[in-house]
């Protein structure tokens, strides 16, 4: 048997004929930039995140670009971010010609460590911050970071390309954010045919400046009031992600099924994967699974190699310790701990419509060596 880390081709039964017969329709019309498509999604994603305003746009990367610069971020100003996360978090700061801070990472949930995550803001005074909700849940502390960056005037970016479906505190993990990102990328929880993204925001004028930004500065077609750039959402694009949205429900449930039957069994072997808080009800978009012994690491993936079962390391290294980031990065707060819950990290598969047999099989295949020490 063969599984995958990710397997994108399991479309629900009607599926691929629904998007067939939009393309075709959409084609001989020649709807191909904005319109009804893109609205249609933007109005659904507001309730869906249950915010006032959703503003789709080209891909994750930009949207985290269009939040900062939107949110006036930008020549010299300080943004404290994690040192884990994707490197589009640290490039969208320098994009915006802003200094990124990495500070290190609380190996307990992936979030950025909330003591160093002060100490940077003390030592530095930075203008913002970008927290990045990585693997399906956030922070444990995030409303205590949310409440410190409001007390602290820190304009703060949650950067939200793998949240999409995670609930805090009973509501959408984007509600209560001053702007939220995510992206479309097809692997994510809500994926595309190929690239997209999204900001959202409950405040109107910070929507209206993304809007104006993602839209080359328009004031009017031909009218500028601000340099932005096109990085506007393929109606097609919209039309895929309007389809998916009808199963999303559906596709997250299986995904959760899935986490489920990894936390029934998997703590058994003596294998440790990272919970999601309390407080979260996570998408499923990861499993990560923290294996500290570099040779029991070794042996398990070569295991998964042969038996042909896909695995990842998200992320296999720190922002901090990449070659791009020397001359960037303005400075780093934290012990570099980081690192180290890089080189542990495996993420098992998980994906929607995982079937029982795909999951007991890859359980099964880790009890070989756990079950042995
Ligand atoms: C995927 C991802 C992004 C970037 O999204 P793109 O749509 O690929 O540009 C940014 N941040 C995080 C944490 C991501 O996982």
């Amino acid at each position: 048997m063969e599984v995958p880390f990710i397997d994108l081709l399991r479309f629900e039964p009607d599926f691929l004929s629904r998007w067939r017969e939009k393309v075709e329709q959409m084609s001989v019309t020649a709807s191909f930039i904005g319109g009804d498509e893109v609205s249609t999604l933007e109005g659904r994603l507001e309730s869906y995140v249950q915010v006032k305003h959703a503003v789709t746009c080209a891909n994750g990367t930009d949207a985290i670009q269009l939040a900062l610069r939107a949110l006036g971020v930008g020549h010299g100003d300080l943004v404290v971010i994690p040192d884990l996360t994707f490197w589009a978090t640290f490039e969208a700061v320098v994009n915006v010609s802003a200094k990124p801070i990495t500070i290190d990472s609380d190996s307990k949930d992936g979030g950025v460590d909330f003591e160093l995550f002060m100490l940077a803001i003390k030592e530095h005074n930075p203008k913002a911050a970008i927290i990045a909700h990585l693997y399906g849940w956030a922070s444990q502390q995030l409303a205590e970071i949310r409440k410190y960056c409001r007390d602290h005037g820190i304009l703060l970016v949650e950067d939200g390309a793998q949240s999409f479906g995670v609930n805090f505190r009973g509501t959408s993990i984007y509600k209560d954010a001053l702007i939220s990102t995510t992206s479309f990328y097809p692997a994510k929880v809500l994926g595309a045919a190929g690239d997209g993204g999204a900001v959202f925001t409950n405040d109107a004028e910070l929507a209206a400046k993304v809007k104006q930004l993602s839209n080359h500065g328009r004031s009017t077609h031909y009218g500028y009031a601000d340099v932005g750039w096109n990085s506007r959402l393929d109606s097609l694009q919209a039309a895929f992600l309007n389809i998916v949205l009808d199963y999303l429900p559906q596709r997250i449930a299986s995904r959760r099924d899935a986490v489920a039957y990894y936390r029934a069994k998997l703590p058994a072997l003596g294998v440790t994967q990272i919970n999601a808080p309390s407080e979260y009800l996570e998408n499923g978009y990861l499993n990560v699974c923290l294996i500290e012994d570099p040779d029991l690491k070794l042996k398990l993936e070569s295991l998964l190699k042969d038996r042909k079962i896909g695995f990842g390391n998200v992320y296999p290294g720190s922002m901090s310790s990449q070659t791009g980031v020397l001359n960037y990065l303005h400075a780093h707060v934290g012990n570099r701990s980081t690192n180290r819950l890089c080189e542990s990290v495996l993420n098992l598969p998980l994906f929607p419509y995982m079937t029982e047999e795909e999951l007991s099989f890859v359980v099964e295949s880790l009890g070989l060596i756990f079950n042995k020490r």
